[in-house]
């Protein structure tokens, strides 16, 4: 019964409410013993208060009586202090505590949730290809087309075989740059080169945007090549999947005396600022329409980024004008 709250699909609501009872309960408990306390001390020295009373009235002297008077009234105040502080820091702890928790737990929530659609949509992007590239070939195989006709299926399969492709390594990355088996095979690298290379080829799979570059000659890196293409691939499939049709993707590569920056721009929707820093993280995809429409696990910009991050570079998200987006990628880079 529990093990299906927790994993539910409609949970937090219900856990936050027993979460927050829990913490309810446990500050009550704390002011309640706080004030039983006070009042323990308070009788504890009445007591005090009326002994010493009957004391002098059996012939203490006044003196000792104001004295013995002074002593017990340091002493409630002394407790009462000791109580508040005790108490206080005891509630100071509880909040930090519930706090940190609470954060810690809808960190987890999240997380599950996202691996759950991770799952549905792996799923979904492994089956969907095969379905179609299966579809394309037995057309082939059981009907005569014509030339044009058939061009547009190979196309069709390739397309998909590539997309398939780009999955397979995207998981596969991913398990293994978390379980630090991934070893960076670093070489110097003409960027430009591969850059031009990646937009030749991207040129020929994606027949629905117009793909422009700005890419000077003889940037070098150092990085890992298998790896780099892994990232940047990654940026120019989402600029084609989340971008109009018939719509321009720009290729661009800038280089100073130690920084090279890669830059593909489209003219999608964009990101929202509030989800800037968010979409880098694993799993994670905006909940808008565009998104919906779209397949997609959610790994890819949090792959490029630590791709990036490997290289020593980093990787931010800017608008576009005058929409659509601009990744832009930072690599230190060496002199030719
Ligand atoms: P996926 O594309 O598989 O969902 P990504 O990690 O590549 O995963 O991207 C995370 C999210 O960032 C996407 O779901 C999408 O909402 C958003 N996104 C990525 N690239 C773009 C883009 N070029 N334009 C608009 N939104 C984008």
């Amino acid at each position: 019964m529990l093990k299906r709250i927790l994993s539910g699909p409609d949970n937090t609501k219900i856990i936050t409410f027993f979460y927050f009872s829990l913490v309810i309960y446990a500050i009550a408990a704390l002011v309640w013993w706080g004030l039983l306390l006070y009042q323990q001390n308070n009788q504890i020295m009445q007591l005090q208060q009326q002994m010493l009373e009957l004391k002098q009235k059996n012939a203490m002297p006044f003196s000792t009586y104001l004295q013995e008077e002074s002593l017990i009234a340091k002493e409630k105040r002394l407790h009462n202090f000791q109580y508040i502080g005790e108490g206080g820091t005891f509630l100071v702890i509880i909040l930090l505590g519930a706090g940190f928790v609470f954060h810690a737990m809808r960190r987890q929530i999240r997380f599950g949730r996202q691996q759950q659609n991770f799952t549905a949509a792996v799923t979904h992007e492994l089956k969907s290809p095969i379905a179609i590239i299966q579809l394309n070939l037995e057309t082939l195989q059981k009907h005569t087309l014509d030339e044009e006709q058939r061009k547009k299926l190979y196309e069709n399969n390739l397309s998909e075989i590539s997309r398939l492709n780009q999955l397979c390594n995207n998981i596969l990355l991913a398990s293994q740059l978390d379980n630090r088996q991934y070893h960076l095979v670093k070489e110097k690298i003409n960027l430009s080169e591969l850059l031009k290379e990646m937009v030749k080829e991207s040129s020929a799979r994606m027949h629905q945007h117009i793909i422009k570059s700005d890419i000077p000659d003889e940037v070098m890196v150092t990085g890992d090549k298998f790896m780099l293409q892994i990232a940047v691939n990654n940026l120019l499939m989402n600029a084609a999947k989340y971008a109009p049709k018939q719509s321009t993707i720009h290729a661009g590569l800038l280089s100073s005396a130690h920084v090279a920056k890669i830059r593909i721009a489209d003219e999608g929707e964009g990101i929202p600022a509030g989800e800037k820093e968010r979409i880098f993280s694993r799993f994670y995809r905006i909940g808008n329409e565009n998104t919906r429409k779209a397949k997609g696990t959610g790994l890819g910009l949090f792959l490029t980024k630590k791709i990036i991050e490997q290289h020593g570079g980093s990787i931010a998200v800017l608008d576009n004008t005058p929409k659509g987006s601009i990744f832009e990628i930072t690599l230190p880079c060496i002199q030719g």
